[in-house]
C-alpha cells in the first residue's frame, strides 16, 4: 500500500520536473527563434533605460514598466501612466 504511494508520488514528481524542463527548453526555443542575441538584447534594455519619458503628474523622469510594452512609472511619485512605446524606432 505504502509502495504504491511512494510509485505515485515519485510519478508525480518526475511529471512536474519534465513539464518545467519542457516549458524552458521551449522559452530558450522562443527567444532563439526571435533572433535576439545576449548584446542585442543588452543593446535594447540600454536604449529603454536612456529614453526619457516625464511624469504627467510631476514632470520627473520616469522609468519602463518592462513587459508592459508602454506603461511608465514616476520615480518621485509612483503614477504609473500609458506613455510611448518602450522601443525607440530605429
Ligand atoms: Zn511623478
Amino acid at each position: 500500500m505504502l509502495d504504491w504511494f511512494n510509485i505515485a508520488l515519485i510519478a508525480l514528481i518526475v511529471g512536474i520536473v519534465v513539464a518545467i524542463v519542457y516549458s524552458l527548453r521551449k522559452t530558450m526555443a522562443q527567444i532563439k527563434a526571435s533572433g535576439v542575441s545576449g548584446e542585442d538584447a543588452r543593446q535594447l534594455a540600454k536604449r529603454i533605460r536612456e529614453r526619457q519619458v516625464k511624469c504627467p503628474r510631476c514632470e520627473r523622469i520616469s522609468y519602463a514598466l518592462l513587459g508592459t510594452g508602454n506603461q511608465w512609472k514616476c520615480k518621485v511619485c509612483n503614477q504609473e501612466f500609458e506613455g510611448p512605446n518602450h522601443l525607440p524606432p530605429s
